[in-house]
């Protein structure tokens, strides 16, 4: 398992305007910590400095131990998996959908990534949009459905580290909560950094790293911050 630190790092898209100014937090191997903090206050950037979109202009961020700067942008990437807010899917079956990062996975595994994802019915479908020759009509997915594919897609890449930003905003709270079960099955046992504006998601993290101002305004469990 790989822990991911960020050390003093600044950054910010427009050199004359820092975002990060000094950020420090560690997420823990096979732990879940969740970054919360005003809308923003950098958390997308946090995201998106670990994916190597963009490198740190001072300090560091280090995946098991090592400067993401050391690697290549791909093996960095590898290691990493997304639910992204909107699923986009290709035009073909969900269960290709779902095995896009690693083309070689099994039936058996499609279908257990399906299983824990809760999509399991309808894995030979097709997505909306999409018409065969013969005029067979692809399936409307909810914008849940398409979050559970997203997941199930996930669980065959199968990645150390997960990265979740805000990835059941777009949906109903009803529709949320259903999800919620699924996406912590996806994180169980890995590096997760979950990003939300809202507390509810994220009730069940070791830790919460409350980010302001470009910094680290606080951090703790949840008990340790209600408590303050
Ligand atoms: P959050 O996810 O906490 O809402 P972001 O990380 O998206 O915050 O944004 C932090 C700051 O950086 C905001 O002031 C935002 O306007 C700015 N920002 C975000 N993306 C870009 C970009 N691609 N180019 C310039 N500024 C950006
Ligand atoms: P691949 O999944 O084939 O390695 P990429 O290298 O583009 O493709 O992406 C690696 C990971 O980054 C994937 O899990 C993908 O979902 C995620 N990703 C791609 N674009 C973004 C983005 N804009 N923000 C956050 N994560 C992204």
């Amino acid at each position: 398992a790989c822990s991911v630190r960020f050390d003093d790092v600044h950054f910010g898209y427009d050199p004359r305007r820092a975002v990060l100014k000094g950020l420090s937090f560690e997420a823990e191997a096979g732990k879940k910590t969740a970054i919360v903090g005003p809308s923003g206050a950098g958390k997308s950037t946090i995201a998106r400095l670990i994916f190597r979109f963009y490198d740190v202009t001072q300090g560091a961020i280090t995946i098991g131990g090592t400067d993401i700067r050391d690697v290549t942008q791909d093996s960095v990437r590898r290691n990493l998996g997304v639910v992204p807010q909107d699923t986009v899917l290709f035009n073909d079956t969900i269960s290709y959908n779902i095995s896009y990062p690693r083309p070689e996975a099994t039936k058996d595994e499609i279908e257990r990534a399906a299983q824990m994802a809760q999509i399991h019915e309808f894995v030979s479908r097709l997505p909306d949009g999409y018409e065969t020759l013969v005029g067979e009509r692809g399936l409307k997915l909810s914008g849940g459905e398409k979050q559970r594919v997203a997941i199930a897609r996930t669980i065959i890449k199968n990645p150390p580290i997960l990265i979740l930003d805000e990835a059941t905003s777009a949906l109903d709270s009803e529709t949320e909560a259903e999800i919620l079960t699924s996406l912590n099955a996806l994180a169980s046992g890995r590096t997760s950094i979950v990003i939300a504006h809202r507390l509810s998601t994220i009730i069940d993290a070791d830790k919460i790293v409350v980010v302001d101002g470009g910094v680290v305004a606080e951090e703790g469990t949840h008990e340790e911050l209600l408590g303050k």
